[in-house]
């Protein structure tokens, strides 16, 4: 006998993100968004943001954007770039955020591949643009957003296309517009993959999933922003739509606070922290590296900062004690372009005793209510168990999660029972924490084991007086690979920090055949456009290890135990994933 369906009787409301816009305007119209401009600081609330994002639409509409087309912004972290994140979905455009700190060749490609139509660019970001004059022919008009005159270039043609003046064009519109009916699958904003291997691949987030991604951020045991916060988001506007965090902001109603080009800079984040009474940040690692360095330098400190959200790589335990110490409390957060960008959160459940806290709180913590996630092994394709043991590489799905890249690229990358493949190799806990051993092309395999080069960096960046380290594999004529440590010493140590002394204090912490068979002290860890250690940096420009480098360690030491082994299931695992993964 046939069951009939009974359907739902709830109503088919669109998830898009008009939705947060009518929030801001109709519930939130008193909370500030404060920029750090050059000639100080600028104030406005989402009360006066709202009537610019309608002209912003206006002018769009002017320029001939139309649903679907590409809108590009090269911009710091400002209230403009705001009204950007507004006005272009929401006329039902796609917003675009480019990388100000990628090469011209792949600012190139990006804007080529995208076909963006319209391009925003801050004025102090004009430079970088020269090397593109005559090579992004989609780009038909430029918006210069200067600081407040009209900007000075506009009016004249760089060789891209007419630059008009952003307040120029927002003037001639009404504060009325008439806002479209959208559907939520309707793409809503585009970010590429930083391009680590290969050239960069377009992401494409939906209204929809911009929607439940927002609701995803806000609950209280994942990022928990709430309307009696005030945010800064070091993290850029250009990496992964600046996590959500602009949106989640805007349906909160949370006061937000932008440190402009100065987001970098150190001092200016902790003045405008205490200027603005901010209690939650949100940046990769090296930022608070930086930001820990200036507290205890300056002997400042922030009492009002409840979450410091850091994501983007693995957070060492140093920064985490280190931050402990000034009254920092970090919220560990793991995700990718593809995802969002949130993927998990390490919040402790509750009754963990201190140890077991701080533990918890270093991994990647678990998959956000409304992601799933699954370890699975790259040969067979077969699920690996939530042993804390069993590692294989993570794979995730759900509504905020990509399915695709934008013209097609990569489609490998989806399973066929459509699952995405992160490219992160982890093992997960009975309880569900993540803990990310590397990326599958950055671990090292020496003599036929593997060395996590994540773990390896994490113990030599406890040395007292080391303040970065990142670990690389290379070649060894008879172990294949060998980890070489490039470490950053702190100022007051610089040149008197040995190889001998870290792999000393390496040799209670990890496997004697982890020990580096280098340690090369370098000034600064190079970076990716995005503030990660670029590792592919490191190889390319690596000498080769110098013969007889610390073989005795590895002489006594090919199978001998250690701290950190892995299972035999999980070691030829990763042996074939360093076989097959190509590296750059
Ligand atoms: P992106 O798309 O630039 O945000 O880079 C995503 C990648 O950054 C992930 O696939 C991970 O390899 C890495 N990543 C992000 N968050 C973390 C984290 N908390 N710990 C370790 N790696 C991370």
């Amino acid at each position: 006998m046939e069951v009939a369906v009974v359907e739902g009787l709830m109503q088919d409301y669109e998830l898009s993100l008009q939705h947060v816009l009518w929030r801001i305007e109709r519930l939130h119209q008193k909370k500030e968004v404060v920029t750090k401009r050059d000639e100080g600081i600028h104030r406005t609330t989402y009360g006066e943001m709202v009537p610019r994002i309608n002209r912003l639409a206006g002018a769009l509409k002017r320029l001939g954007v139309k649903p679907g087309d590409r809108v590009a912004t090269l911009a710091w972290n400002t209230s403009r770039h705001l009204e950007l994140y507004y006005a272009v979905p929401c006329m039902g455009a796609v917003l675009h955020t480019l990388n100000l700190r990628l090469f011209p060749q792949h600012l190139e490609f990006i804007v080529n591949d995208a076909e963006d139509k319209v391009l925003f660019v801050d004025q102090s970001l004009l430079p970088l643009l020269k090397p593109l004059a005559g090579k992004i022919p989609s780009i038909k008009t430029m918006v210069l957003i200067g600081d407040g005159a009209p900007a000075a270039m506009a009016g004249k043609d760089n060789g891209i296309a007419d630059m008009l003046d952003y307040e120029t064009l927002l003037a001639a519109e009404s504060e009325n517009y008439p806002w479209p009916k959208l559907s939520e699958r309707m793409a809503a904003a585009m970010c590429y993959t930083s391009g680590t291997t290969g050239n960069p691949k377009g992401v494409v987030y939906s209204h929809r999933s911009q929607f439940i991604h927002t609701m995803g951020v806000l609950q209280g045991d994942s990022l928990g922003l709430t309307e009696k916060d005030a945010l800064l988001p070091v993290v850029p506007m250009f990496h992964a739509n600046s996590w959500g965090l602009p949106y989640a902001a805007g349906m909160a109603g949370t006061k937000v606070v932008f440190a402009g080009r100065f987001s970098a800079d150190a001092k200016s984040i902790v003045e405008m922290a205490e200027q603005e009474e901010v209690t939650f940040l949100a940046g990769v690692p090296t930022v608070w590296i930086g930001l820990a360095a200036y507290l205890k330098e300056s002997g400042k400190r922030l009492p009002k900062v409840r979450t410091v959200v850091c994501g983007g790589s693995a957070i060492p335990r140093s920064l985490m004690e280190t931050m402990d110490g000034l009254g920092l409390r970090m919220l560990h957060a793991w995700g990718m372009t593809e995802t969002s960008p949130l993927g998990s959160v390490a919040r402790v459940p509750a009754g963990s005793d201190p140890d077991e806290e701080l533990r918890l709180r270093l991994t990647q913590g678990r998959v956000g209510a409304g992601v799933e996630i699954r370890i699975t092994d790259p040969v067979s394709g077969e699920e690996l168990p939530w042993d804390g043991t069993a590692f294989g590489e993570i794979q995730v799905r759900g509504p905020w999660i990509a399915r695709g890249y934008h013209n097609g690229y990569d489609p490998g990358k989806l399973t066929e029972d459509g699952w995405f493949r992160t490219g992160d190799v982890a093992k997960i806990d009975a309880d569900g924490y993540i803990q990310i051993v590397d990326r599958t092309k950055d671990v090292i395999k020496s003599g036929g084991e593997w060395i996590s080069s994540v773990e390896l960096e994490n113990a030599v960046m406890a040395h007292p007086k080391i303040v970065e380290a990142a670990v690389i594999g290379l070649p060894h004529p008879k172990w294949d690979e060998r980890p070489v440590v490039y470490a950053v010493a702190k100022p007051e140590f610089k040149g008197q920090v040995t190889q001998e002394e870290v792999i000393e204090f390496l040799k209670d912490k990890v496997a004697k055949w982890w020990l580096p068979d280098e340690v090369r002290f370098i000034d600064e860890v190079p970076k990716t456009s995005v503030g990660k250690f670029d590792k592919k940096v490191l190889r390319a420009s690596a000498v080769p290890i110098s013969e007889g480098a610390t073989q005795a360690v590895l002489a006594t030491s090919s199978t001998s135990s250690g701290t950190t082994r892995s299972s035999p299931r999980s070691r030829s695992t990763l042996v074939t994933w360093c076989t097959s993964t190509p590296r750059r």
